[in-house]
């Protein structure tokens, strides 16, 4: 049997822990606990990574804290606009959705798109039609909302500047207990298939319908058991301009890196060069992981067949 693990991210930025009450901090690491035993004991139970990385994903929606699902951010318009993509390293089949409003889970979508449809990729009102007819659970507006969040788009929401959860030093001062969140996970299971997804309400205050790099297959999300299984957090426009999760992918293919050095190289050098802060989580289909972030800090967690097991949120 093929070793097999899990990494999970909730989001990377200025996370300082002078920033962070111990309740907070405690309900943090409690979320991506949560998160990384669902995910887990799909992999126990010898389930395929692809079902492993949607579960554990749910879990990070459903929890208020993160920036995906419910406490997804607000756009300009006072709505929360979500993104989402899941791919199967085993057959490189993927789905996504980007600007869906009022889904419970949009990475239980990007999973029908990727299984049940013709297509990859999924936006806007034809998504929400494909939710209804697929009988994907929906939430009224209130579902979505936390106070937070809500303050958080209220500083910003009369200006043409928009935020990640991350980093924003106009709005630093208003923003003393920000908090952050993208989701995501990689997975390699017991047969050495590899997957990963990734869920965000993107950017506060963001408009004209603006999609991030999360559901844009090879920028936030990618896997091929050949290679790796990515998934990015960070200021999306960065990484979708430096194809981010599959020039992982082509360092480990075409040149030879080994995951780590991949993920250095992408997260330390080339975003770095044109201004991309962020991180990424990465795994191959030997079960080895890696978590690289060029931020203060990320959300993040990881758990091993060989016992490892880790939760932190800090460098
Ligand atoms: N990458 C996401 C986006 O740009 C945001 C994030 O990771 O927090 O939509």
């Amino acid at each position: 049997m093929n070793t097999f693990s899990i990494a999970i991210h909730g989001g990377a930025g200025t996370i300082v822990k002078e920033d962070m009450t111990a309740e907070l901090e405690e309900a943090y690491l409690q979320g991506l606990k949560e998160a990384l035993e669902a995910g887990y004991a799909v992999l126990e139970q010898e389930g395929e990574a692809v079902n492993a990385v949607k579960a554990a994903l749910a879990v990070l929606e459903d929890n208020i804290l993160f920036n995906a699902g419910r406490g997804s951010v607000f756009t300009k318009k006072g709505v929360q606009e979500m993104d989402a993509a899941i791919m199967d390293g085993s057959d490189l089949s993927a789905g996504a959705v980007a600007g869906v409003r009022n889904v419970r889970n949009p990475i239980e979508l990007a999973m029908e798109v990727m299984r049940n449809s013709n297509h990859v990729f999924l936006s806007g009102k034809g998504a929400n039609d494909f939710a209804i007819k697929q009988g994907i659970k929906l939430e009224p507006e209130e579902y979505f909302y936390s106070q937070f969040r809500y303050d958080q788009w209220k500083a910003l929401r009369d200006s043409d500047n928009y935020s990640l959860d991350h980093t924003n030093h106009q709005i630093e001062e208003l923003l003393k207990d920000k908090k952050f969140g993208t989701v995501g996970a990689v997975a390699c299971d017991s047969k050495g298939n590899i997957a990963a997804a990734t869920s965000t309400g993107g950017m506060t205050n963001k408009k004209y319908g603006r999609v991030g790099d999360s559901p844009i297959i090879g920028c936030g999300t990618y896997a091929n058991n050949k290679t790796c299984a990515i998934s990015c957090t960070g200021h999306g426009e960065l990484f979708i301009r430096g194809v981010a999760a599959y020039d992982v992918s082509c360092l480990v293919e075409y040149k030879g890196l080994s995951l780590q050095e991949a993920m250095n190289e992408v997260v330390h050098h080339k975003l770095m060069a044109i201004g991309g802060e962020g991180g990424m989580i990465g795994i191959d289909a030997q079960g080895n992981y890696a978590m690289v972030f060029n931020s203060a800090g990320m959300y993040r967690a990881a758990k091993k067949s060989d016992g490892t097991c880790e939760v932190d949120i800090y460098k």
